[in-house]
């Protein structure tokens, strides 16, 4: 495998807070290439990057910058991903090492912690480009029709560009759509458009009860007054998020990342204001009363254009970040089955544990619960997430200073820890830099061994960052681990293991104060604490 890291001084604010060439010293090692840019989105930085894969055969890299976060959400960033991809790297090799928000913007002052620290990160990440499994594509060809939930304003505008721009549009409403959109007192001449055009449809008294797929590709099953349809469209537009049933139900079938006000929850409301955590469902915002109607169309009509910005490519590849099933350990038990929560496990005629990619959302619960180790995540598997345990334990402290491990959900505690560098510019002072985070797809991914290792290896204490309860984007990963760390904390007192010193911490994706605190709070609480850690398990 040769791995390729490429350091962003991103603006000059990364090498700022460390020493950029120490923190690649040890990746330097094992690296094929391991360099210093200004700018990894810098087009002469991609094609140099691109040279790397073609000429000099770099098949997984490492890009040391930016949040994960901002990567994935990123227009530039989804530009170059497709560039490495096209130039012959598994997108499951292209792994990004957070120094930005995660080191140099939360450990101002401390160059040395800093730069150990970012060492860390940056080979964690190495070891994930090179222990993941290549994912396998699939393409298909996106649907040009749009479903939209619920008649509003807004929605009848974005309904009417997207069939001026030739899609099919279904309405679902839990009313009766179209007499609400023909009594609408504003834009009658829109209303009238889109309720006499001839590729659009309404469906009144609508319920979601079923649903699989992805961007391109949406299955969803409705219960209406006219008895129960299963329609397939490419996208789908939330006009109602205020609307507790939809969003209930979106929760349910889709996973769509809304709160229960409604309102959608994106990682970077500057960018992406309308996105839910699923590319390819959108919430068209719905303003309050008093909104100028030329913001109401504009909302309207961006979040339209954004769909179809989506939905007009050619072919929309899908890489399925699933849960894998060995054939050869697999007793079919069906524990998977009784587990997902998305119904993507079924046992095949062969009595063995089956996954449909189109339904399986990659939270790991299946992973966890197999009772003899046969699944594993194609984009966090189980040995890396060993190996990155025992990576971060090796990084350097000082003499005195106790060392935490942080197991950080995808969907709430690293977004956290990234908004935590908001929160340490306001107060001028970071947390503790020698808190490690790991990132791992859900809190329902986390499995009592990797808390184990974490004290074997001599981390002095081990904190679970999960989504608040009803928040999970995997609708009780969350919830799943609890009774997996009860069962651990008896674990530990009975190694002599203080179990203060394993911290779960419900979190927000904004909640950077809250993660800060959290943090500090857990070096203060183990401070006093003088039984037993690490060698003791
Ligand atoms: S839990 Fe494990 S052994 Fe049981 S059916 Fe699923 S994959 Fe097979
Ligand atoms: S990873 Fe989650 S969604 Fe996928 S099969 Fe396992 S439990 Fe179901």
């Amino acid at each position: 495998m040769a791995l390729g890291v490429y350091l962003s001084r991103c603006g000059g604010l990364v090498d700022a807070a460390i020493d950029v060439d120490e923190a690649l010293a040890n990746v330097r090692e094992v690296a094929a290439v391991a360099c210093v840019v200004d700018d990894v989105f810098d087009p002469i930085v991609v094609a140099a990057i691109e040279s790397d894969i073609r000429e000099g055969g770099v098949d997984a890299v490492v890009l040391a910058g930016n949040s994960a976060e901002h990567l994935s959400k990123s227009l530039s960033a989804g530009h170059l991903t497709r560039r490495l991809v096209s130039a012959g790297v598994n997108p499951n090799r292209i792994v990004v090492a957070n120094l930005l928000e995660q080191v140099a913007l939360a450990h101002p002052g401390d160059r040395i912690g800093a730069t150990r620290k970012a060492a860390g990160i940056i080979d964690v990440a190495a070891l994930f480009a090179t222990m993941s499994p290549e994912v396998e594509s699939i393409d298909l060809e996106p649907k040009r029709s749009v479903l939209v939930l619920g008649v509003t304003t807004e929605a009848m505008i974005a309904a009417q560009r997207l069939l001026q721009l030739g899609y099919e549009v279904v309405i679902a409403d839990r009313g009766n759509g179209s007499a609400t959109a023909a009594s609408a007192t504003v834009l009658k001449s829109t209303s009238a458009f889109v309720r006499g055009h001839a590729r659009c449809k309404f469906i009144d008294g609508a319920r979601l009860v079923d649903g699989d797929g992805w961007l391109g590709d949406y299955h969803i099953q409705i219960q209406s007054n006219e008895g129960s349809r299963r329609i397939v469209v490419g996208g789908i537009l939330i006009a109602r998020p205020d609307s507790a049933e939809w969003v209930a139900e979106l929760r349910e079938h889709f996973r769509v990342d809304v709160d229960d006000d409604g309102f959608a929850r994106p990682l970077d409301p500057h960018n992406h204001p309308a996105e839910t955590i699923d590319p390819g469902i959108m919430v068209v915002p719905v303003r309050v009363d008093g909104t100028a109607h030329r913001d109401k169309v504009a909302a309207a009509d961006s979040v339209a254009m954004a769909l179809v910005l989506r939905l007009s490519q050619t072919t929309v590849s899908h890489y399925g970040d699933t849960s894998a099933v060995d054939e050869a350990l697999c007793g079919g038990c069906a524990t998977c089955v009784r587990t997902c929560a998305f119904g993507a496990c079924t046992l095949d005629e062969n009595g063995r544990s089956h996954v449909d990619v189109r339904r399986c959302r990659g939270c790991g619960k299946c992973v966890v619960s197999c009772p003899v180790g046969a699944r594993d995540i194609v984009s966090s598997p189980h040995d890396y997430l060993i190996e990155a345990v025992r990576s971060l334990s090796r990084v350097p402290v000082d003499v005195g200073h106790a060392r935490v491990i942080g197991f950080l959900c995808g969907g709430c505690g690293y977004p956290a820890a990234d908004a935590a560098s908001e929160f340490v510019a306001q107060r001028g002072q970071g947390y503790p830099v020698t808190f490690m985070p790991l990132r791992i797809p859900c809190g329902g991914r986390l499995d009592t061994l990797y808390v184990l290792e974490a004290f074997k290896v001599g981390f002095d204490a081990v904190c679970v960052y999960r989504c608040r309860q009803g928040h999970c984007h995997n609708l009780i990963g969350n919830l799943d681990m609890d009774r997996r760390i009860n069962l651990l904390r008896a674990v530990l007192r009975s190694r002599n293991i203080d179990d203060a010193r394993l911290r779960i911490v419900d979190i927000s994706p904004t909640e950077g104060e809250r993660f800060v605190e959290s943090v500090e709070e857990i070096y203060v609480s183990i401070a006093s604490l003088t039984n037993g850690k690490g060698a003791a398990v």
